[in-house]
């Protein structure tokens, strides 16, 4: 049997960041993904993800935000190519609500440059907005976008060539304790290792059956018009967003990588699921949902339907992180850093789950708020 220091259960996001930050460490480190590599049935695919530095949901995030943005630049000099857009970003909301008021606090708290500004001047500053009179924004010059596909890809070759093996096409069966370490069994194999890390993403709950009631897999749905000024939602004339609207919150991006603005709504039609029966086409609601958001706030980018894609969130109730070692046994760790916001985390989440694995701890950061027991 393949005996290795660490299998990393799910390769996928935080998986091929936690293969590449274990291989950096010179162990013996084996992922195994059911999939191929970058596939579009988790919750990574969709050509980017939205990194910010002030951070609406919880300052806590604001130090290890500014440790990604390093690794993401490292992790470019590595792989040779451009990962991380630096677009600026705004948080909308109205001006006494959550997210402008959550966004100022991790803005204040850890000292960040940022601007306040009204719905006239924002909808001045990037004309693609036409934001009505009680909604307010915080500018942060720092946010943008990472190529999320890209980077995993990045990730995994870069753990290559450290000497880790990356499996495609292997569903983990089954896992459980052997002495000190774990058995992991694949359809075409079982293998041996001291650690196991599961990042399994939307499949968590049926890695980890007691986490299937805190990590709770939901369809999303994304969409890319054809704008009317496509220069309006060009990088350079537009931003990243997050804005909290009277019908929910929206999230987008400037038109890159592929045609169209993209742009998501939060829980979109709030409907909790399964990976492997989620409905995976999209119907006139999904768009209804989407177009009625771009209609009223992105005029100019309401032109016809170039795509709509699904997704998964794994919401937790708080939605935090979920950063920690299995409830009973110490050589297993767990990532399931989604609700909707992980991605730009990930080689941060890569060299936490590092330190779980050889260290039986992260020591280095303030991970209070994602452990276990910090989950209602
Ligand atoms: C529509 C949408 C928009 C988002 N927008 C943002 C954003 O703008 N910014 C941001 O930071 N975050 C965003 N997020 C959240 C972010 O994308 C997720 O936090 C992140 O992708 C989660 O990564 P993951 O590694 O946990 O999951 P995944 O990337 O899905 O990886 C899990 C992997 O585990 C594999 N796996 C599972 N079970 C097994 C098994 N038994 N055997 C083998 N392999 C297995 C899966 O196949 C999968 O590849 C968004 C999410 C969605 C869905």
């Amino acid at each position: 049997m393949n005996s290795y220091d660490v299998i990393v259960l799910g390769v996928g996001g935080m998986g091929s960041a936690t293969v590449y930050a274990l291989a950096r460490r010179g162990r013996r480190v084996l992922g195994l993904e059911q999939f191929s590599l970058a596939h579009d049935r988790g919750s990574s695919h969709g050509v980017n993800r939205i990194i910010r530095l002030a951070y609406a949901e919880h300052p806590a995030y604001v130090p290890l935000l500014r440790h990604a943005y390093e690794l993401w630049r490292e992790l470019e000099e590595r792989a040779g190519g451009r990962l991380l857009f630096i677009t600026g970003g705004v948080d909308v909301g109205a001006p006494d609500g959550p997210m402008v008021a959550g966004s100022l606090l991790s803005c204040r708290e850890h000292n960040l440059s940022h601007e306040v500004w009204s719905a006239d001047e924002l909808n001045r500053r990037f004309p693609g907005f036409r934001l009505p009179r009680d909604l307010a924004a915080v500018y942060q010059a720092d946010g943008g976008f990472v190529m999320s596909e890209r980077a995993i890809l990045a990730h995994a070759a870069a753990a290559h060539e450290l000497g880790a093996e990356v499996r495609e096409g292997e569903h983990v069966q089954s896992w459980a304790p052997e002495g000190s370490g774990v058995r992991v069994r694949t359809a075409s194999g079982e293998y041996r290792a001291d650690r196991l890390v599961i990042t399994a993403g939307a499949w968590v709950g049926d890695a980890v059956p007691a986490l299937s009631r805190l990590a709770v897999p939901e369809r999303q749905v994304l969409i890319w018009t054809q704008p009317l000024r496509p220069e309006l939602f060009a990088p350079g004339a537009f931003p990243v967003f997050n804005m909290e609207a009277a019908e929910g919150r929206y999230y987008g991006f400037p038109i890159y990588g592929v045609p169209g603005f993209k742009m998501g709504k939060y829980h979109h039609r709030c409907e909790q699921t399964h990976p492997d029966t989620m409905n995976r086409e999209t119907d006139a609601e999904d768009e209804r949902v989407l177009r009625d958001g771009i209609a009223r706030y992105f005029p100019d980018a309401n032109g016809p339907t170039l795509a709509l894609k699904t997704c998964l969130f794994t919401n937790t109730p708080n939605e935090h992180f979920i950063l920690d070692r299995h409830p009973e046994l110490e050589q297993v760790s767990i990532a399931s850093p989604c609700s909707g916001h992980g991605y730009k985390f990930a080689p941060v989440v890569g060299e936490i789950m590092a330190d779980f694995a050889l260290e039986g701890g992260c020591t280095k950061w303030d991970l209070r708020l994602f452990r276990l027991g910090a989950h209602p």
